[in-house]
């Protein structure tokens, strides 16, 4: 295997053996050599050797192990001769963040915070497996995966202005209910609206460090406000999509993935009946995921509401686990390319990146760049990425300790379970800091504004 130093921080792994095209990784020498990412470096080699894959398989500065895809991946394929696969979207189809802006101060809502993360927690179900108290009829499902976030606001969760704000205006149009189980809309029918587990979270924020004066304002961010961050998914529903889906390919098109090099990779060919059923499902589930941090981030602007009287505006909401139809500059001429982003965010030229951190350090407002278009078809991180296994993390750490630390930096949290307070403790990623450095170095997105935990509310 040869490794290339393009430039300090961006890597090229050249094409060999079943490669169709080049590995290239977003990193620091200390990642690119270590042996605790070589998996995962192994994984987006096997990605470069699936059919129809377009300049080369790409990871972001938070690449770790995933299934099949690592996560922090991007893969391009050709939508005439190439693939669409489960593994480069993952299991959470649109796990994605959004921030609201509020137009408070830290000083204004310093007494308050053990109030508002309270009355969060009261009216967010959160938690392994958490669910609302009514189900919604099929019709009604049907009506929510083909609109997403637009069936939200029409059902008066939120202000139509919101879908200015959110990745596709919170809604993709091609999908097909037709294409999901029973099982999957069953799920989903007591899930919208819920926070989930584990890496899932709501945090109130203050605007820490302003990098860029001028967007922050146009953005309306200025330095010690409070904002928050809800960072969720597309729950069980989309958890069953990828299982129905990964079960479909491997008893349907076990000739077509004789030669994948990880039966983790399963995949269809795009353009196949397959290929297109999951695309159509995959995007039915992500319009669940846009419609439910529409929901939880409307209920919090009420709690906003309530008790300090002022109105909440939505910064951004993105995707970060997806596979989309985008076009594409290749060789001189526009090609229509199905993208998949597994812990990985579009970073388009002047839209909002959005990038958590952990519960104990900061999180990150940036701006996509024309770099980012040009070197990784408009794409960035997506977190700091873990280093520590949830287990690992159990037998290393204990909730006690984590509890002491975020109370002596003075954030406060509301956790359902203590097993996540360890599983998602501030040491399990890696340093943003260092993260979001290698970003602005290769220029896959600038700083805008830092943000730093107040109040959590975690699964
Ligand atoms: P993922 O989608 O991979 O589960 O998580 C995305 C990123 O969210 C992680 O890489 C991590 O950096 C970040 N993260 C996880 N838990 C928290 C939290 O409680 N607060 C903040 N600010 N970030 C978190
Ligand atoms: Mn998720
Ligand atoms: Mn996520």
């Amino acid at each position: 295997m040869k490794i290339i130093r393009e430039t300090p921080y961006i890597w090229k792994i050249e094409k060999f053996g079943n490669m169709k095209v080049d590995a290239i990784v977003f990193t620091n020498s200390e990642t690119i050599y270590s042996q605790e990412y070589h998996e995962a470096i192994q994984q987006l080699i096997n990605v470069a050797s699936l059919p129809g894959i377009v300049k080369a398989a790409y990871a972001m500065p938070d690449i770790h192990w995933g299934y099949g895809f690592p996560i922090g991946g991007v893969a391009a394929f050709d939508t005439d001769n190439g693939i669409i696969s489960p593994g480069g979207v993952g299991f959470d189809i649109n796990c994605g963040v959004r921030v609201m802006t509020t137009s408070l101060s830290y000083s204004e809502i310093k007494k308050y915070i053990d109030k508002l993360i309270k009355e969060i927690y009261n009216n967010i179900p959160v938690g392994v497996g958490s669910r609302t108290n009514f189900k919604f009829s099929v019709k009604e499902m049907k009506n929510i995966i083909e609109n997403g976030a637009y069936w939200a606001i029409n059902s008066n969760y939120g202000i139509s202005e919101d879908l200015n704000n959110i990745e596709d205006r919170g809604k993709i149009k091609y999908t097909d209910f037709n294409t999901m189980s029973k099982e999957a809309i069953k799920r989903g029918s007591n899930e919208l609206g819920t926070l989930g587990s584990g890496n899932h979270f709501i945090e109130i924020q203050k605007v820490g460090k302003i990098y860029n004066l001028e967007i922050a304002e146009k953005w309306g961010l200025f330095e010690n406000q409070i904002v928050y961050t809800i960072h969720s998914g597309s729950r069980g529903l989309g958890h069953q999509i990828a299982t129905d889906y990964i079960k479909i390919l491997r008893d349907n098109l076990k000739e077509w993935n004789k030669k994948i090099p990880d039966k983790q990779l399963i995949n269809a060919p795009f353009n196949s009946q397959y290929g297109q059923n999951y695309f159509l499902a995959m995007n039915g589930a992500a319009n669940f995921a846009f419609a439910n941090r529409q929901i939880m981030g409307h209920k919090i602007r009420k709690i906003f509401k309530e008790i300090f009287g002022t109105d909440v505006k939505l910064l951004y909401d993105i995707t970060h686990n997806i596979a989309k139809l985008e076009e594409h500059i290749i060789d001189g001429k526009k090609k229509k390319l199905i993208i998949h982003r597994k812990g990985a965010t579009r970073a388009f030229k002047n839209q909002p990146v959005l990038i958590p951190g952990d519960m104990g350090t900061s999180s990150y407002v940036l701006i996509g760049t024309e770099k980012s278009e040009s070197l990784a078809f408009g794409s960035s991180a997506h977190g700091a990425g873990r280093v520590l296994g949830r287990r690992q993390a159990k037998r290393k750490l204990n909730s006690k300790d984590i509890l002491t630390e975020l109370k002596n930096k003075n954030i406060r949290i509301i956790a359902k379970s203590k097993g996540t307070i360890v599983e998602e403790a501030p040491e399990v990623y890696k340093n943003i800091d260092d993260v979001i450095e290698i970003i602005e170095k290769t220029g896959i997105s600038k700083k805008i504004a830092k943000l730093i935990p107040i109040g959590v509310v975690k699964g």
